[in-house]
């Protein structure tokens, strides 16, 4: 057990960095708001959900028990005009809401394999917790902190500040700035007691598609309120960490505290950790003014905006080369940099295990230069999770492994151990903890599976035709090479002897 490390996060909710404590010793429990899904995942999405990737996957090497859920917004989250983002989505293809949902939450899952993202202990579905949303909305209305008008129910903002609560500790709003922002909901704008009040349940007009019965109306949740009721629901009304991108700081995470003050009087999250922007050339990446690149460009490289095509992990190399905190921003020349490190990297990683020095059994003079550079990236990844240096501290691994490889440092002046080390851990870090991966054997290991099944095809023909000689030349051939078929009722299998 590794958490005996002290952790700094930088809390948003405090506006500083602070040492880490959870709840409970020894376990962890993470929110971090999945994407609404009416549309492909985009790159800024992704870099959040690699953000939190390698947060998770630190955390659990420290030797906490993490829970980790990030939901899957599938109903409320409205557009400024006040139409469901799942319903624009529904209306222009064409399709059931539930197929929109369906089909860019698959998509969205295979751009999270795509970039090597952990799956999350649990993803909890919007539409799948209405009745905890509705008890919800209740508890907010017996504090008296929600009225209902005309069927709809309002959070009500006055009544909660003048309760001594803090409305806009997170996003530091004053509430003149908010009464002017509000923006949820705009249709009902004029049934709401003030203008910074937001929905919390919305009653549904006839056209409507998703809609639930509840006791105020046919209608649905307000978008802020799914992530209050599913972070209670499977994390308890206090818990750890609660993430996001930084563009969620208000109106969502704000409204998420008050929902939650509201309705079990404390704020849900120790600590709230946020995202910054991805930009593309400098600029905020935005659909509407067609700075915006996607993942499938990226990787095709079919893009004004790039000269070549990018692999996954090098994008993903690239994407940690930045704080999280800092905005990234692609481009062309950034992506490049980011694929030759990570291509230095990766022959690093196959030097350390292709060659076998024989190196001092003794302890020797460079050993204490291995033990110091693994307690620095440890130590980076406790500050904040800042990968950035990590890297650079896994350069200088690199550097080493290299000059131990071409014999540049003695035999006599590092001892076998230390090498030991040195490889496990650079291993350790780039693959389990940063989530790279070598795509060069993942592309060999894709053609070799292809060819087989190819072989196997073309030795079903010659069986066909009765050439027990042919179909024996590639079955002993095959041997030759390390491979075993099987023939079985479902037809040819392969194994590796
Ligand atoms: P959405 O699907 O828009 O609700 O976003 C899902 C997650 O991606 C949220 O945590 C957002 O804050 C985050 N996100 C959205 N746009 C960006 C961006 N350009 N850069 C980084 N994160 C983003
Ligand atoms: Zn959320």
């Amino acid at each position: 057990m590794e958490n005996k490390r002290k952790i700094l996060v930088f809390n948003s909710l405090a506006g500083e960095k602070q040492e880490f404590k959870p709840i409970q010793e020894g376990r962890i429990g993470m929110y971090v708001c999945g994407p609404t899904v009416y549309s492909n995942a985009h790159l800024g999405n992704c870099r959040t959900y690699v953000s939190f990737d390698v947060i998770f996957r630190f955390l659990k090497h420290l030797g906490y028990s993490v829970r980790y859920v990030r939901n899957i917004t599938d109903v409320g989250h409205l557009l400024d005009d006040g139409e469901d983002r799942m319903l624009k989505g529904a209306r222009l293809e064409q399709l059931e809401p539930m197929e929109i949902a369906q089909k860019y939450a698959n998509g969205f899952h295979e751009m999270m394999r795509i970039f090597n993202i952990q799956n999350p202990s649990i993803e909890p579905l919007a539409t799948g917790h209405i009745i905890e949303q509705i008890e919800m909305v209740k508890e907010i209305l017996e504090r008296g902190f929600a009225y209902e008008k005309n069927g709809s129910v309002y959070f009500n903002t006055i009544r909660y500040i003048q309760s001594g609560n803090p409305y806009g500790e997170l996003s530091g709003r004053v509430v003149e700035d908010l009464m002017a922002e509000s923006r949820d909901n705009l249709k009902n704008q004029d049934e709401k007691n003030h203008p910074s009040d937001f929905a919390i349940w919305m009653k549904a007009s006839d056209e409507h598609i998703m809609k639930w019965p509840s006791p105020w109306s046919v209608g649905f949740p307000g978008w802020h309120l799914e992530c209050s009721a599913m972070s209670k629901k499977y994390l308890g009304e206090q818990f750890d960490i609660h993430g996001g991108g930084n563009d969620l700081k208000f109106p969502h995470h704000e409204n998420e505290i008050a929902q939650s003050v509201g309705s079990c009087g404390h704020s849900p999250a120790n600590y709230w950790l946020h995202t910054n922007m991805l930009l593309l050339n400098g600029r905020k990446m935005s659909k509407s003014e067609g700075n915006t690149i996607s993942p499938e460009q990226l990787f095709t490289g079919e893009s004004k905006f790039i000269s070549k095509a990018y692999s996954p992990m090098s994008v993903r190399f690239f994407m940690l080369q930045a704080h999280y905190r800092s905005t990234l921003d692609i481009t062309d020349e950034g992506l490049q940099a980011g694929e030759k490190g990570f291509k230095r990297l990766m022959d690093a990683l196959a030097t350390s295990k292709n060659v076998q020095p024989e190196l001092s059994s003794n302890s020797a003079p460079k050993d204490e230069l291995v033990s110091e550079i693994i307690e620095q990236i440890y130590s980076d990844l406790c500050d904040d999770f800042n990968a950035p240096k990590a890297i650079a501290n896994l350069f200088e691994m690199a550097g080493l492994i290299n000059s131990i490889a071409n014999k540049q440092i003695a035999s006599t002046e590092i001892s076998q151990y230390a090498w030991e080390k040195l490889k496990d851990h650079f291993s350790f870090f780039i693959i389990d903890i940063l989530g790279l991966k070598d795509e060069s054997s993942e592309a060999n290991e894709n053609t070799t599976n292809g060819l087989m099944q190819l072989i196997i095809e073309l030795r079903k023909d010659v069986r066909e035709r009765k050439d027990w000689a042919g179909s024996d030349k590639i079955r002993d051939g095959l041997k030759e090479l390390g491979i075993q078929l099987k023939d079985g009722k479902e037809g040819t299998d392969w194994s590796r002897i």
